[in-house]
């Protein structure tokens, strides 16, 4: 019993819970291993596929295509055919990187259940030391029981307890610890006084723990899996709930709060304006919006990463820094401090009366500079695809390959294969 606890909390998959259904999805991290069994699943529904005629963030009209794939591509079975197709495209006016072509409702719940885990980053799906594993299982009265004789020696566990991990969770402190940043910057940043706070995707409710404690917050969260959900409550005793839709999200909670958190939430919504809407008008007045875990585009534009690795299949939008503070000011937003680090974009932004119609556009500047690194991304990333996956890029292949060699992004080796050169990073 215990051991299938530890597995469920470990993500140990599916497959550790043997009298529950098996959801397929074999996906390692090595690019070259790739692959969805489709044995035993039920179909990936068709539909809805959105194919949008303008930004998903702003609403601008122009943009420029600059990928046509998100990670799927580097799959050697997907769920079907459409499924590697996004179609990302540059916002000329807000500057926003977004997926012209996705999944929605039906669609992008199947493939949330089923990749979510396993494509998900790992360090902002679960708290990396000690992972806590998220599992879209369902819990049972015995593992419930479990859980709460655990949580009940409580969130620190000293280490001359005498305890050991059998009998209590380390993934609640190290949440804890791995989450003090963003307290740090709220309560340095923001005047917080007993506020009301949300939490969106909450991991293990230690935000709002920590604002509690420091604050007097009074706190809800809402989370992904159940097992989050279940321990949130338990441990810290605050409403909670799950699952969240990220299609059609609404905030399951009465009124309005002060201070509304957000884990990786605008990457992933299907319709950003009306998760943004949503969140705005629960915000009370002068209250802040907080958003992080929020992936800019630097990581392949800048530090050598794979663009079609990074962009996985739930990724539908991303920026870098003045992108991201565009759109939250075409939204009904005033961003009052922001940063980036580790390539997460983070932002507390305040909700104001009316959109900011007098916001600028993307430079002229920016947008050739952008289009450019874009296309030089996309590129490296149709080099780096193993060789049996090439099909969709025979047509453009030796321009590719002679644009980069030209470029000196790329060498041809010895035996006359092209390498893509390593980028000196200052991270
Ligand atoms: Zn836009």
């Amino acid at each position: 019993m215990l051991s299938r606890v530890r597995a469920l909390l470990r993500g140990g998959g599916a497959s550790a819970i043997a009298d529950k259904p098996v959801k397929a999805a074999v996906v390692s991290s090595d690019a070259e291993a790739l692959t969805y069994d489709a044995t035993n699943d039920t179909p990936c529904p068709p539909g809805p596929i959105l194919t949008l005629d303008a930004c998903a963030v702003c609403g601008g009209a122009e943009s420029t295509k600059v990928s046509g794939y998100n990670r799927f591509v580097l799959f050697d079975r997907v769920p079907d055919a459409k499924a590697p197709i996004y179609n990302y495209s540059l916002c000329h006016d807000c500057g926003v990187v977004y997926a012209k072509q996705r999944p929605a409702g039906e669609r992008y719940r199947w493939l949330l259940e089923r990749f979510e885990e396993t494509l998900g980053r790992t360090d902002i799906g679960s708290p990396r030391p000690g992972k806590f594993a998220l599992s879209s299982a369902a819990l049972s009265d015995d593992e419930r029981a479990q859980l709460r004789r655990m949580v009940a020696n409580g969130v620190f566990v000293s280490g001359h307890s005498g305890l050991t991990r059998k009998d209590y969770l380390p993934s609640l402190m190290n949440d804890r610890l791995a989450s003090s940043m963003h307290v740090e910057l709220l309560g340095s940043l923001l005047p917080l006084e007993a506020p009301r706070v949300l939490e969106i995707r909450s991991r293990l409710g230690s935000i709002c723990a920590m604002l509690e404690r420091l604050y007097g917050a009074s706190c809800s969260a809402m989370t992904i899996f159940e097992n989050q959900r279940f321990l949130i409550s338990e441990v810290y005793g605050f409403p909670a709930s799950c699952p969240i839709d990220f299609d059609a999200f609404t905030i399951p909670f009465e009124g309005r709060f002060d201070l509304i958190v957000s884990n990786h939430m605008l990457t992933h919504a299907v319709r950003p304006r009306a998760f943004l809407a949503a969140v705005r008008e629960r915000l009370l007045p002068d209250g802040c919006l907080y958003l992080y875990n929020e992936p800019v585009e630097g990581e392949f534009l800048d530090r050598g990463k794979s663009m079609f690795n990074t962009l996985n299949p739930f990724h539908l939008q991303t920026f870098n820094q003045a992108s991201a503070v565009r759109a939250l000011e075409a939204n009904g937003f005033k961003v009052i401090f922001c940063t980036v680090r580790d390539d997460l974009f983070l932002a507390i932004a305040q909700a104001v009366d009316a959109p900011n119609t007098s916001r600028e556009r993307m430079s002229d500047s920016e947008r050739s500079r952008r289009r450019s690194a874009y296309r030089v991304a996309n590129d490296l990333a149709i080099l780096r695809v193993p060789e049996h996956l090439r099909a969709p890029f025979a047509k453009d292949w030796d321009e590719i390959v002679a644009r980069s060699l030209d470029a000196g992004v790329a060498t041809r080796t010895k035996d006359g294969r092209v390498k893509v050169n390593r980028v000196q990073t200052d991270s």
